[in-house]
């Protein structure tokens, strides 16, 4: 059986299995959503109206032996930013979906009227389950009765409270291995999109899947032995190499010290209390109270960088606290507590955010004045709006952007209506250059220029030198094809700096797919992919003058390294 698409029509309930176009077969994750979405969707439509489609679809390789590559995209026209958006998660789910050779979920149309649905996808069809009981309810308890109800080994992606508001934070929740609702396609409001269709849950039953097909195993396994050695081998990828021991939270004292931490609002790029939410004190705490650490967000990843947090006495599994998650709820709100940031990574798990967004929003709040920095107890109060739906909670669901301009806040930190991540671009110029100039909008993942400019990876560069346009267009594009294989970008850590691990990730897609691609066509994949994104925000009306940052970064001195951001507008626009 070949690969398929399944169409969702929620206008109708109608949900069929198509035979997967020519053009599409050698597509997946990234690749796959931005086609579909850069064809199927008026560029100019309203995000959450019935002509946006919400498209899920599994990497390449994702269902495989291939390592770390559960990965799907979550793609779609974005409520926050009007651009649009991929969103990624490594999942079980991806996995199920990809065995099913489903290559894509393309969610379609609206359901006109108040109930919510539950589309239960198995091996020969789908069906429509009325949702409405889970309505306005938190995710943890959801997603317990999903797993009694259709059975532990099933995947589940879903969206939560903040979904039902219609915000721009809310993101697209996927089980982990453990059923926890917390690993997200958070940015970019596709949650939003997702519940404006009336669909609140997709449940995959993957029994009597036939598996991914693989046109040749021999260069497939030849591939995944060498991604595999090179993985095992690299300081930051191994098995008790810095990202399997501490976390990607391990970045806290990396960049703090670097200067680029973004304390109280991007106010400050260090502050000397961020070792207290280190991924090395979290680790520490980690081992004394319980949880687990290492763990993977899908089985068959050997980094493992995912851990599962708890409450003292090992009680109220929040799931993963993140690099970007720890700052966002964390320093970037004054908040130096790991139980505070805990409680506030939970809450927005369960009422389906994106922690980023959500981070950034309650800093942006607390300079507004709506409560101080610092205030965590304060922090889960706001949190509490939002799932009591009260005006305020409207406004703070709906981001970043939005509650800085109610509020009368001028420092708003976003690109393209998205709240930037976890690196200050003044003391770090190139993730600024990517930040602004990705077609996501604020995205630190789009091309990660804190590899070569911090960490040495992939080179060495100087992160306070502004020429960096063409190590973040490198990046981008690069990025880009990684996101279309269903690999999981932390791989990149290893195959910059071992060129066994990169022939080995193409050797792998070969593999699968039948076809001769050399290391020399990963840039030009990405490239193509970058194209089709570009062409669409340029028909949904954005131009070279959403490629910046906010004003206050330009001008206003960022301690300790008292830096601006000093990137000429000649050189964003010389990215693309
Ligand atoms: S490295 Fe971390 S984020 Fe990536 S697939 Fe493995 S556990 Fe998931």
């Amino acid at each position: 059986m070949p690969k398929r698409i399944l169409r969702v029509n929620m206008s109708n309930l109608e949900a069929k299995f198509e035979d997967l176009p020519e053009e599409y077969k050698t597509l997946g994750g990234r690749g796959m959503t931005s086609t579909i979405v850069a064809k199927e969707v008026p560029a100019t439509c309203d995000p959450l109206g019935p002509h946006n489609k919400l498209v899920l679809a599994p990497g390449i390789v994702t269902g495989t032996a291939a390592p770390s590559s559960g990965r799907i995209s979550v793609g779609g026209k974005s409520p926050l930013t009007g651009t649009i958006k991929e969103a990624n998660s490594g999942t079980p789910f991806s996995q199920m979906v990809a065995r099913m050779r489903i290559g894509a979920i393309i969610i379609e149309g609206k359901h006109e009227g108040d109930d919510y649905y539950l589309l239960k996808v198995t091996n020969d069809g789908a069906e429509f389950i009325n949702a409405n009981k889970w309505f306005g309810k938190g995710l943890y308890g959801v997603y317990k009765d999903l797993y009694k109800q259709f059975g532990d080994k099933v995947g589940i992606c879903g969206v939560g409270i903040a979904a039902e508001l219609l915000g721009g934070n809310s993101g697209v929740c996927f089980g982990d291995p453990e059923g926890l609702p917390s690993r997200y396609a958070g940015r970019g409001g596709l949650g939003a999109v997702m519940a404006s269709k009336g669909l609140k849950f997709i449940v995959v039953d993957e029994t009597g899947a036939l598996g991914v097909e693989i046109a040749n195993q021999e260069i497939f396994k030849q591939g995944i032995k060498k991604l595999r050695d090179a993985l095992t081998t690299h300081d930051v990828t191994k098995p008790g190499g810095a990202l399997n021991t501490y976390g990607t939270a391990v970045l806290v004292n990396i960049i703090n010290e670097a200067g680029g931490l973004p304390q109280r609002n991007f106010s400050s790029g260090q502050d000397s209390r961020s070792e207290k939410v280190s991924g090395e004190a979290k680790a520490a705490e980690i081992e004394k109270r319980g949880g687990q650490r290492p763990h993977f967000c899908n089985p068959g990843c050997i980094i493992q960088c995912s851990e599962v947090w708890v409450k003292p006495g090992g009680k109220d599994p929040v799931g993963v606290l993140e690099y970007e998650s720890v700052w966002a709820l964390g320093p970037n709100s004054g908040i130096y507590d790991l139980d505070e940031i805990g409680e506030l990574n939970r809450a927005c798990n369960d009422l389906g955010m994106d922690t980023i967004e959500t981070g950034d929003t309650i800093a942006v709040a607390m300079e507004g004045g709506l409560i101080n920095f610092g205030d965590g107890k304060g922090a889960l109060k706001l949190m509490e709006e939002i799932r009591k739906k009260t005006p305020t909670g409207k406004i703070l669901a709906n981001g970043t952007e939005i509650t800085g301009k109610v509020l009368g806040v001028t420092r708003i930190p976003t690109v393209k209506g998205q709240s930037l991540p976890a690196y200050d671009p003044r003391a770090i110029k190139g993730i600024g250059v990517t930040y602004a100039t990705t077609p996501m909008g604020a995205d630190h993942t789009a091309g990660y220029a804190i590899a070569p400019e911090i960490l040495g990876v992939g080179g060495q560069l100087d992160p306070r030198d502004p020429n960096k346009a063409e190590v973040s267009r490198n990046l981008q594009l690069a990025t880009a094809a990684v996101d279309a294989t269903g690999y999981c970008l932390f791989i990149a850590f290893a195959v910059l700096d071992i060129p066994e691990g990169l022939e080995g990730v193409v050797e792998s897609l070969n593999g699968v797919l039948g076809a001769n691609l050399t290391v020399d066509d990963v840039a030009p994949i990405g490239k193509s992919i970058i194209d089709t994104e570009l062409d669409f925000n340029k028909r949904a009306g954005f131009t070279n003058i959403h490629d910046r940052l906010p004003e206050f970064f330009l001008e206003e001195k960022l301690p300790p390294t008292d830096e601006v951001f000093n990137v000429t507008d000649e050189d964003l626009d010389s990215v693309f």
